[in-house]
């Protein structure tokens, strides 16, 4: 586990390594990035690089926390990669459904293998299932990920290279929107961010504005109309067990 700069959540937790690319999302992976980083430096969980892998010994580390956090899931890799045993996802969410006073936000790319098997998951209240919406082409995530028993649904809309105008919200709880950065980012308008956060003032979504990014995204900040919008939907903790 390590303490993470991502402004949503407070660390990460990574029982699996790993991923390929699968949509225009994926272009800048950061996890493939650090990955290489890693195994430069003789971390010996990114031995083979950016090769899925599931770590069995990680999956003890939530037990061991002391207080209550809020998790990020799999930051270097994508929980419902089809490499990925189904045996081992449910794994996963064993030690999620007996950790309730963590919070656990899993997000991932492959909503279509999440909605094959999320009937063999229990779904408890500490577990957010998020899917990325970067741009329209990949919308029908969204369907997916709504026609799941998870408890709080949540779309990371980052980085947002296109315009989203129809978002089926119904299900939704909340949006993550943020701009890529990096050496070459894909610029992001402001109106497709605006659009999205009416559309959610609309149908009473909680809104989370991340990051302008770019270039130099800590001078492009995360000021949104002169304010940040760091919504969070509610948490249910503890109720699930
Ligand atoms: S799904 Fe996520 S982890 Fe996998 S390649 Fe794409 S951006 Fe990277």
């Amino acid at each position: 586990m390590a303490q993470s700069s991502i402004e949503w959540t407070e660390m990460t937790w990574n029982p699996t390594t790993g991923c390929t690319k699968i949509s225009a999302g994926c272009k800048f992976c950061y996890a493939e990035i650090m990955s290489k980083r890693l195994q430069a430096m003789g971390v010996e969980k990114y031995k083979d690089n950016f090769e899925v892998r599931t770590h069995e010994d990680s999956l003890r580390i939530p037990y061991t926390w002391k207080h209550s956090k809020v998790v990020f899931v799999n930051s270097m890799s994508d929980l419902f990669h089809k490499d990925i045993p189904l045996d081992f996802i449910k794994k996963v969410f064993v030690v999620m459904n007996e950790n309730p006073q963590h919070v656990f936000q899993v997000l991932t790319k492959r909503a279509e293998r999440l909605f094959e098997v999320h009937k063999e998951l229990k779904w408890t209240h500490n577990i957010w299932m998020g899917v990325s919406v970067e741009n329209e082409k990949v919308i029908k995530r969204i369907d997916y990920l709504s026609k799941t028993k998870a408890k709080v649904k949540f779309l990371s809309c980052e980085p947002l290279i296109g315009p989203l105008p129809k978002l089926n919200l119904k299900k939704i709880d909340w949006v993550i929107v943020g701009g890529e950065s990096g050496h070459t980012p894909r610029p992001m308008n402001s109106d497709w961010v605006l659009d999205i956060q009416e559309q959610c003032k609309t149908n009473d979504v909680a809104f989370f504005f991340k990051q302008w990014g770019g270039k130099n995204k800590k001078a492009n900040g995360r000021l949104l109309n002169g304010q940040t919008y760091d919504e969070m939907p509610e948490t249910l903790l503890q109720e699930s067990v």
